[in-house]
């Protein structure tokens, strides 16, 4: 199988990731502030997939030890490579790549379906290791994103309570892409306001802790303003990444 992504090379100037982390983590204090927040409750997950490991060390220097992959094979190489780095995974996995995924990762933040929870659960077992998870929710209905409907969230969450491996802290979105902010921040809304209801019926590891991870490059100032604690940022830090070969 050939690379999808080179092992060499900067998407951009080593210094420019410096500086962009900087940028957004300056951004993260304002915009937390602005909204009554914690700063430090805010985890930023530098979204490093297509990027080489050349442009992940070139963050850690810069003190950034939080990735977000979403391609399993591309993401163990990098694993293997960088044994001071913690990965989340945010991409879609197949039920036969669960094992692999429960040994790699610090969390799984896309999870959607009994049948990729069982898997886990039942590898996490093997390996005697437990693993942080969200849920995966389609808070739009976008029929081109995966993820569980908003109205299923609670139900599948007790499904999935018997499986002591897997500890669920709550929720991730994609909201439907949209250039206009309001339309976006009603997305992020309703992704809080559904973890409060869930939080309620005690369905999570924590339940006075819920975490959301919301927000990408282009709006995750709205997501803080909107009670993100995990953002997922990739272009603002890395740049543009190269396309797959
Ligand atoms: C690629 C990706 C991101 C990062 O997107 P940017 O627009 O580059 O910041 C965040 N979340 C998920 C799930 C992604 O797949």
């Amino acid at each position: 199988m050939s690379r999808i992504f080179s092992t060499t090379g900067f998407s951009l100037d080593p210094m420019t990731i410096k500086q962009n982390l900087q940028t957004i983590r300056n951004t993260i204090t304002e915009t937390a502030i602005d909204c009554g927040r914690d700063p430090s409750s805010i985890k930023l997950v530098a979204v490093s997939k297509r990027h080489s490991i050349a442009c992940i060390e070139e963050a850690m220097a810069a003190k950034q030890y939080l990735f977000g992959e979403n391609y399993i094979q591309e993401a163990q190489e990098k694993i293997d490579s960088l044994p001071g780095a913690d990965f989340h995974f945010i991409g879609h996995i197949q039920s036969n790549k669960a094992k692999i995924a429960a040994e790699l990762f610090s969390m799984i933040e896309t999870v959607d379906r009994y049948k990729l929870a069982k898997a886990l659960n039942k590898h996490l077992e093997k390996l005697d290791r437990e693993l942080n998870i969200l849920i995966q929710v389609n808070i739009g209905k976008d029929l081109n994103k995966s993820g569980i409907a908003p109205e299923k969230t609670g139900e599948f969450l007790q499904q999935i309570r018997s499986f002591s491996r897997i500890h669920p802290l709550g929720l991730m979105t994609i909201p439907p892409f949209s250039t206009d902010n309001e339309e976006t921040r009603i997305h992020f809304q309703n992704l809080r306001l559904l973890s409060s209801e869930l939080a309620e019926q005690g369905l999570f590891a924590d339940n006075t802790k819920v975490e959301l991870s919301m927000g990408m490059s282009h709006d995750y100032k709205i997501a803080i303003a909107e009670g993100a604690t995990i953002i997922r940022v990739g272009t603002a830090i890395f740049g543009k990444r190269p396309d797959r070969e």
